[in-house]
């Protein structure tokens, strides 16, 4: 069998985008070099693990976990089913949370639920000189941190524990969280690549709202006067996320719309 052959295959499954990705991954190439290689002959053993893998993203398993890997902010980061697959609308919470940081040297940054550690990772490239925290209370969801930042060398404490649990009477100048949002009972749990995600890094009681209340009602004990928080949530709870702030003291309350438009990061300053 050649690499077009075995494409057309997998084509029967899946889109040939994701056939690309597959047999590149096997092949240790790119797309580009499969495409110009479609008359390479395929040996049996990469046949049969290209095979395996179409057979798995055909029952759903997402693309990201097949390949171990997803883009986030320009890099690569290692993903395993322990962790939230990076999402692009997680972009704006890092460019929100620059902007925020910007003009101030050495800030202190919190990052609250990491998960694969690519808010905290790409805080800690973009600004060398800030000091990273990531916390998350999945050891296997940490571990997946840990390795990141050492393969990005980028200096990120990494501490275990639920929320602020782990850094008791410390302060910082910026919280960032994407924290679990999704209501209990919403039906996109049980479709698509949330199917395979950890649920504990997605779902957040009736209204999905528990872990952000949580989070609101901590924070400003850990942030400094002037500190900020900023908070991805989902589409339909910023107006909750602005009452909430609002409640706790945060001033300059704004809601900043997603690539498609959709409030999705809410954030606050406060000043005592
Ligand atoms: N944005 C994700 C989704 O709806 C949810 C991520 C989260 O709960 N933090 O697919």
């Amino acid at each position: 069998m050649n690499i077009a052959e075995a494409l057309a295959l997998a084509r029967q499954l899946i889109s040939a985008a994701e056939a690309r990705l597959l047999l590149g991954h096997v092949l240790g190439r790119n797309s580009a070099w499969i495409e110009a290689h479609r008359d390479d002959a395929l040996g049996e053993t990469d046949a049969r693990d290209f095979a395996a893998l179409v057979a798995r993203r055909a029952a759903g398993e997402p693309v990201a976990y097949l390949l171990g890997s997803r883009e986030f902010y320009g890099r690569d980061f290692k993903v395993s089913p322990a962790v939230l697959i990076p999402r692009p609308d997680t972009e704006l919470l890092v460019e929100l949370a620059l902007a925020a940081l910007a003009g101030q040297p050495s800030p202190r940054v919190l990052d609250l639920g990491t998960g694969s550690g690519c808010i905290a990772i790409t805080l800690a490239l973009e600004r060398p000189d800030a000091r990273l925290t990531a916390v998350d209370a999945a050891a296997a969801a940490l571990a997946v941190a840990s390795q990141n930042a050492a393969a990005f060398q980028a200096s990120v404490r990494c501490l275990e524990g639920e929320w602020f649990a782990p850094v008791g009477g410390e302060r910082f100048d910026l919280i960032v969280s994407n924290p679990p949002y999704v209501a209990a009972g919403d039906r996109h749990l049980g479709e698509g690549d949330l199917r395979f995600e950890p649920l504990s890094a997605l779902a957040s009681g009736a209204d999905g709202l528990d872990d952000i209340r949580c989070i609101v009602a901590a924070a400003p004990a850990h942030l400094e006067s002037g500190g900020c928080l900023l908070l991805e949530h989902g589409y339909d709870q910023a107006a909750a996320v602005v009452a909430m702030l609002s409640a706790s003291g945060f001033r300059d309350v704004a809601s900043h719309p997603d690539l498609a438009g959709i409030p999705r990061v809410t954030g606050g300053r406060l000043v005592r």
